[in-house]
């Protein structure tokens, strides 16, 4: 399998390159082709398999028609840690390199004020941690309505940090018709239970 057997735009298929990578990993290559057909997705996953760029990069090739509205970010990444927030920043400026997209952090720890400039200026992607990206909601600034994509990775490690409760509220604020990439290392059965209420008809891919 090669990366361009996926389906990837010429932008992405170049970032690529440029990275250095020759091959996609078994989760990019079974995953990446559903994204782009715009399923659902149950990627069961560790860190260390290649798991960002199997979302990312699809996510790159789909954010190349349409443009962002104020306020309304078109897709929204949720991750357990601050960390592996601005983990999945860096892949969207090492990937997204030909892309002029528009990409924010939500995660504690950083002043409001440039998190709201941004959004009011419009994202495409924005990637939070859930209890922030709730703070943001509240304060009124963001809305959840323009989702069409919705990312929800390391779902076990949130329900170890007792963020269930948070995704459950998030999910019920981002379009019906949204959709949705659930990724876990394990799946224990509130995770599935999870995966059963969030995604439609999703595809299993399991490394
Ligand atoms: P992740 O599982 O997303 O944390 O990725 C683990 C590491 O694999 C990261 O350092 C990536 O840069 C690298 N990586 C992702 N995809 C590929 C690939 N197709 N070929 C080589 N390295 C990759």
């Amino acid at each position: 399998m090669s990366f361009a057997e996926l389906g990837l735009s010429e932008k992405v298929q170049q970032a690529v390159s440029s990275a250095g990578y020759t091959e996609p990993t078994p989760i990019q290559a079974q995953a990446i082709p559903h994204v782009l057909a715009r399923k659902d997705v149950l990627g069961i996953a560790q860190t260390g398999t290649g798991k960002t760029a199997a979302f990312t990069l699809p996510m790159l090739t789909l954010l190349e028609t349409g443009r962002a509205r104020a306020r309304m970010p078109r897709t929204l990444i949720l991750e357990p840690t601050r960390e592996l927030a601005a983990q999945v920043e860096d892949n969207f400026d090492k990937y997204g390199i030909n892309h002029k997209l528009s990409v924010a952090l939500l995660i504690g720890g950083v002043s409001f004020g440039d998190q709201d400039a941004k959004i009011t200026r419009g994202v495409d992607v924005l990637i939070a941690t859930p209890g922030r990206l709730l703070d943001h909601f509240e304060r009124g600034k963001l809305l959840l309505t323009g989702v069409e994509l919705l990312v929800i990775d390391e779902a076990d490690r949130m329900l170890d940090m007792g963020f269930i409760p948070d995704i459950e509220r998030i999910v019920k604020l981002v379009p019906f018709t949204r959709q949705t990439l659930f990724f876990s290392a394990t799946m224990p059965p509130e995770i599935q239970r999870l995966a059963d209420a969030f995604l439609h008809n999703p595809v299993k891919v399991e490394v």
